[in-house]
This record gives C-alpha cells, structure tokens and sequence, in this order.
C-alpha cells in the first residue's frame, strides 16, 4: 500500500524532532583532530530535502561546517561514477568492516581489501583512483567539483581545519603506506592521502548535505540545481555502502533502529538516503564514542519513526502537498 504523507505534517514532525533534541546531552565533539574540539558544541540544525527541491528546516542550517567522512560518499560516487560498480567492488571493495572508520587492524585482517570506500582506508584508495591519474590539482578540481553538483553549490574549504587534520593524521599516513603495500593505492600514496584530507576539510551546511542526500534519494538528479550527477543505476550501489557502513561499527544498530541508510562525519554531521522519497541531514558537533553525532542521530530518528518509513519496510511513500 502506498503511504501518503503531507507536507504540513512532514513540517511539523521536522519542528518537534528539534524541539525533541535541541537540549538532548551526551557525547563531546570530536578532540583527536584539535580544530574540531574548539567548534561550539550547542550548534544543532535538521534539515530534509524533497525531490521537487523543496527543504524543511530548522535550527542552525546555514551554519558552516566540517563535512568529514560524510564526503566519503562523494568521492564514492565520483569513482562509481568513472570505473562502474563491478571495477569498484574488485578495486576496494564494499563489505562493512565492523571495525572504527580509522582502523587498521580491518586492513590486516582483509589482507588486501580496504573493505569499502566509506571507511579511512576504502576513501584513501578511492581518492587515489580519481582521474585524471598522476595530477593532483586536476584530481582535486574533479573532487571539489563533484561535491558541489551533489550539494547543489560550491563548498569551500576550511583552511585551518585542513591544516589541523594535516599536522596531526599520522593514523591516516600508515594507512596509505600500508596499502600501498598491498597495491590498493593506484597513485601516488601521499598525493591521494592529501586528496582525502582537502576533502575532509570542505565545509558544507545541514541544507547543502540534505540536498546531496536528495540527489542520491532522487537518482542523480540534484532536486535543486536538475543537474544528473551520476547514472541513475547507481543509487542502490551508493545506498547499500552507506546502509552497511556508514556508522562504522554502530551501523547495525542505526539501521535496525531508524531504517534509513546514513553517513555519518566527525564534524557532527549525518547524511540519511530514503530512495524516492527524501534526504536528511543534521548537524551537531558532540559525539558518541564510535565518532557519530549524538543529537543528529537522534533527530533524524525521531523523523522517520514518526512518519513511520523504513527502508526495510519498503518506501512505497509519497509526500503530497
Ligand atoms: N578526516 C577524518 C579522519 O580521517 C574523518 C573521520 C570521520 O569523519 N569519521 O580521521
């Protein structure tokens, strides 16, 4: 049966999800890399994005931010985009780890795989694979360029948290190099660990992420700009990375409990997909001990136990005005 939902009530749902939240404590921003640390911790937006480009939003929306590992998906798709899903999966691979976004233990156990471009270890050798191989600024304008058609507008980067994550992403660099032993980096190891930093550090805001999330709901088509971004077919491969790994080793319970595939990021954000249906974003910096957004998991949860959608429980919904 096909489940309508109206607009005014998707409204007033979003607004209670904030209301919900807004004083929700626990969790401490991010302190590993030192720029993220000093980020007021009281910051809290949500927002969802239609396919008609309309966005509801509330709370702090249009505040700048560290977008993170969410930009994982981004260069995810750029790579899908340009070798097809069947190179991806022999390239990198597309299997949840179970294991911290960051560790390395995952890269040893799979003796050659990163597992899947949405950990550290899968999104450095995706930068990698970009083209054009072998140069970075031009590797860079394609990445950059990527993630504003699935934003819908230019992201700039955060020069000091560029330089923060730089000065102290030692953990990342072994990585690189431990891959490169494994001939899982096809270019140059530290230009591609460069790539995943400058991508890491762009700043972005809950509405520009709920419109990316759009763009992956909608089949490529950003809902504001009608730029097709990426092949429609691609969305259940973009949608299934981020439904098994997309919260590292708490993706099994997000899923279970709030049936929408998300990406989560350091910065405090998370992107959710419903496929045909909505994306959503929310923000805020303070995080579980898994580096996931305490309050931002909490209001999109809020939102889609509400409306009651679920992935697993088929989308068959519309929303009508
Ligand atoms: N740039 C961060 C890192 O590599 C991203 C981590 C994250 O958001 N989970 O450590």
């Amino acid at each position: 049966m096909k489940k309508t939902i109206r607009l005014t009530e998707l409204k007033a749902v979003v607004k209670q999800a904030y209301e919900q939240v807004k004083n929700l404590k626990g969790g401490k921003n991010a302190d590993y890399i030192p720029f993220l640390a000093k980020i007021n911790p009281d910051l809290f937006g949500l927002a969802v994005c239609l396919p008609d480009g309309e966005i509801v939003a509330e709370g702090d929306t249009e505040y700048v931010f560290g977008i993170e590992s969410i930009s994982k998906v981004h260069t995810a798709i750029l790579i899908l985009q340009q070798y097809g899903a069947e190179a991806v999966l022999q390239k990198i691979g597309a299997d949840a780890t179970g294991l911290p976004f960051n560790s390395i233990l995952a890269i040893l156990m799979e003796n050659d795989h990163p597992s899947t471009p949405l950990v550290n270890a899968g999104a450095i050798s995706a930068d990698s694979l970009v083209r054009p191989i072998g140069d970075s600024n031009a590797k860079w304008n394609v990445i950059a360029d990527n993630m504003a058609d699935l934003c819908g507008s230019e992201l700039t980067l955060l020069d000091e948290l560029y330089k923060s994550e730089s000065e102290t992403n030692f953990n990342n660099r072994s990585i690189a190099w431990l891959l490169k032993n494994y001939n899982r980096i096809y270019d140059d190891p530290m230009m591609a660990l460069d790539l995943y930093t400058r991508q890491c550090s762009m700043g972005v805001t809950t509405k520009q992420l709920a419109i990316a999330a759009c763009t992956i709901a909608n089949r490529g088509k950003n809902p504001v700009s009608g730029k097709q971004v990426f092949t429609a077919s691609l969305m259940p491969n973009i949608v299934s990375l981020m439904a098994s790994v997309g919260f590292y080793e708490h993706t099994g319970d997000w899923v279970y409990s709030s049936g929408i595939p998300a990406k989560t990021g350091v910065g405090g954000g998370v992107m959710g997909v419903l496929p045909g249906v909505f994306g959503i974003a929310a923000f805020a910096p303070p995080l579980d001990e898994a580096g996931n957004s305490v309050k931002a998991q909490a209001a999109i949860q809020f939102v889609t136990r509400e409306l009651g959608v679920n992935v697993f429980d088929g989308v068959n919904v519309e929303i009508v005005k």
